[in-house]
Order: structure tokens, then C-alpha cells, then sequence
């Protein structure tokens, strides 16, 4: 349920209207836009008088939420929301690409790749220290001393970083991790996605390989609840009949999202398409659509990788495509 609130509503009458529904065992979310403030109210909102809200003099409207969920719903929050990561900004008018490789091997690769990806224009950097391979045969990733590489190359280039969580006993390794990503496969860890809630990151939540786009606001739904607002959403292609591509990359759902969510969108079309030349013509769609950001997968030796070398772009790639979205952005008014 939302109130719409009065513009001057009296603080004092407002503040006495959100005890008397905290009291009610509801929790308020308070929406502070340019032009109306609105609380979302979370909670058995069922025995809420609906007429005797409307009859409050600091209120406007009462509407009933639908949809379930609450908290990532644009209805309670319809400003977009802004995730800020040092120079990286997502959401609003704001667009930052992420860059990378699938995993972090050596100091060199991650240094070299860092160093390239910054320069084209990547405002965070991408690499797995944790890897969730099919086979349990292939490369796992370098765990702790992944991180570390990382962190190795945050310092030489200053470029935050993102990371995937495997496993939430990991966590206290993440700690110095800007970007916490949750991958496909754990979309729906819920535990996980709880303890994430209350971890004070910033937290890049990828869609499941076969999760609808209410069940993808769910799991964004658990982070949010637990108070943690800053939480990114990422479309990385979905499971269909087709075999063409590793992926399908769902458009669609950029739009959806944005219009049934405040959070902010971004697109990977590296794992959507799993073909290096097609990275470029989805990446360009998904700035057409709507997209908030890009991450996209680059390795200074795309043969030679460990993980998903066969859509990884190499620098060179990586900077072409960066100069088309720079001035595609550019067309449509905005900004990398
Ligand atoms: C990744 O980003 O390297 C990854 C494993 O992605 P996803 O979870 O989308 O498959
Ligand atoms: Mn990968």
C-alpha cells in the first residue's frame, strides 16, 4: 500500500500518522521526490482502514500495491534510484560500463586488462575469484588470492571493484570489495540474498538462467528488505530453445524492469551472447533500451583464458565498442 502525502503536509501530523501505522506492525518507506513524498508500507497492510487514511488531512491518496513486491517497486519510490561506485554512477541519467575478465589469473593479465578497460572508459572492473563452472573440472577461479589480485589492480588504476559470492561463509574475504555480484546461478539463494541485505554494499544482482521478471524483483526484494538500498540489476540473457547463442538476451526486460522498478538496469551481453562480434550490436540495444550501464567481458588474451575466453572481447574490441556507446549516449543525451 502507498500513501501519497500532501505537498506541505505538516511534519508533526506526518510523523504522528507513520507512528500510529509503525504501531500497526507496518513498516514505512518514506520516498522524498521532487514534487510528492510517498510511504510505502510493507506488511499486513489488510487491516488498514483505507478510508479513514484518506480522510487524514496530511494525505492526498492511498493506493493499493498489487504487485508483491514492495520495496523495488517504482509505485513506492518513483524517482530512479542512483547507485554510486567512485566515478561509476547507475541509474537516472547516469551510465558506467564494467569491464573485465570472466577470472582473475595472474597479476599481469588482471593489471594489463585494468589498466586497458580504465582507459577506454570502464569505471569499475570486473573478475571472478570465485567461479561457479558446470564442470566441476574446470577452472575454479583463485579464491582469496583472486581477491587479492584484484584489489592489486584497484590499486594501481583506482578502479573500484566487482566480485562474485559464491558461498556467504566467504564474505568477510569481500570486505574490501567495492561491488558484491550475485551471479545467475544464485539468484534465487536466499539466505544469501538476506545476508546481502545487511552487508552495506552495493550489490550487482544477475537475472537467474530461468527466472521470470517478478521472480528477478523478488530477489531484490530480499536485499532491500534487509535495508541494504543499493542494489543493481543485471539482464544477462535467459534460457530458450535457442541454440545460436549462448544465451537469449531478454530486450524486453529492460524496459519491464525500469518501468516496474526504481533500480537501475544494467546489461551483459558477453554472457547473453557468448560470441565476441555480437557483444557490440546487443550492447547497442540494450543502450537503446533503456540500459543504465554495460559489463562486458574482455581478456588481454581471449585464447589463452581460463573462463569464457570464447566471448571475451580483447582491449582493442572492448575500446571500438566503447567509442560507438559513447556516441550513442551522446545522441540520446546522456553521458559515459
Ligand atoms: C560471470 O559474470 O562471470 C558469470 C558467471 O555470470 P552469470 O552468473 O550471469 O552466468
Ligand atoms: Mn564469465
Amino acid at each position: 500500500m502507498i500513501i501519497i502525502l500532501k505537498q506541505n503536509a505538516d511534519k508533526e501530523k506526518v510523523q504522528g500518522l507513520l507512528h500510529s501505522l509503525e504501531e500497526q506492525g507496518l513498516t514505512c518507506h518514506r520516498s522524498d521526490g521532487a514534487h510528492t513524498t510517498i510511504i510505502g508500507l510493507v506488511g499486513d497492510t489488510s487491516r488498514v482502514d483505507i478510508n479513514s487514511l484518506r480522510a487524514n488531512d496530511t494525505v492526498e491518496d492511498v493506493k493499493r500495491v498489487s504487485e508483491p513486491y514492495k520495496a523495488a517497486n517504482r509505485k513506492f519510490h518513483p524517482d530512479d534510484t542512483v547507485v554510486t561506485v567512485g566515478e561509476a554512477r547507475f541509474g537516472g541519467t547516469h551510465f558506467s560500463a564494467i569491464a573485465g575478465p570472466c577470472s582473475v589469473e595472474t597479476e599481469e593479465q588482471i593489471i594489463e586488462v585494468a589498466r586497458a578497460v580504465k582507459a577506454s572508459g570502464a569505471k569499475l572492473l570486473r573478475g571472478g575469484a570465485f567461479k561457479p563452472r558446470t564442470s566441476p573440472y574446470a577452472f575454479q577461479g583463485l579464491h582469496a588470492e583472486g581477491l587479492e589480485l584484484l584489489l592489486l589492480a584497484k590499486k594501481e588504476t583506482g578502479l573500484p571493484i566487482v566480485s562474485e559470492i559464491m558461498d556467504l561463509s566467504h564474505l568477510e574475504l569481500f570486505r574490501d570489495v567495492d561491488v558484491i555480484q550475485v551471479g545467475a546461478r544464485n539468484m534465487q539463494n536466499f539466505e544469501m540474498l538476506k545476508a546481502l541485505g545487511h552487508c552495506g554494499k552495493p550489490i550487482l544482482l544477475k537475472r537467474g538462467l530461468a527466472n521470470t521478471i517478478e521472480e528477478f524483483l523478488m530477489s531484490a526484494e530480499y536485499i532491500l528488505a534487509g535495508g541494504n538500498e543499493q542494489v543493481i540489476l543485471c539482464e544477462r540473457g535467459i534460457r530458450t530453445f535457442e541454440t545460436a547463442t549462448r544465451n537469449t538476451l531478454d530486450i524486453s526486460a529492460i524496459p519491464l524492469l525500469k518501468h516496474h522498478s526504481h533500480l537501475p538496469v544494467v546489461v551483459d551481453p558477453s554472457h547473453a551472447a557468448g560470441i565476441p562480434w555480437l557483444v557490440e550490436p546487443l550492447a547497442k540495444a540494450a543502450v537503446a533500451a533503456g540500459a543504465d550501464g554495460l559489463m562486458i567481458e574482455v581478456h588481454n588474451n581471449p585464447k589463452a583464458a581460463l573462463c569464457d575466453g570464447a566471448q571475451s572481447l580483447t582491449p582493442a574490441q572492448f575500446d571500438s565498442v566503447m567509442k560507438k556507446i559513447k556516441a550513442q549516449l551522446a545522441f540520446e543525451g546522456r553521458m559515459l
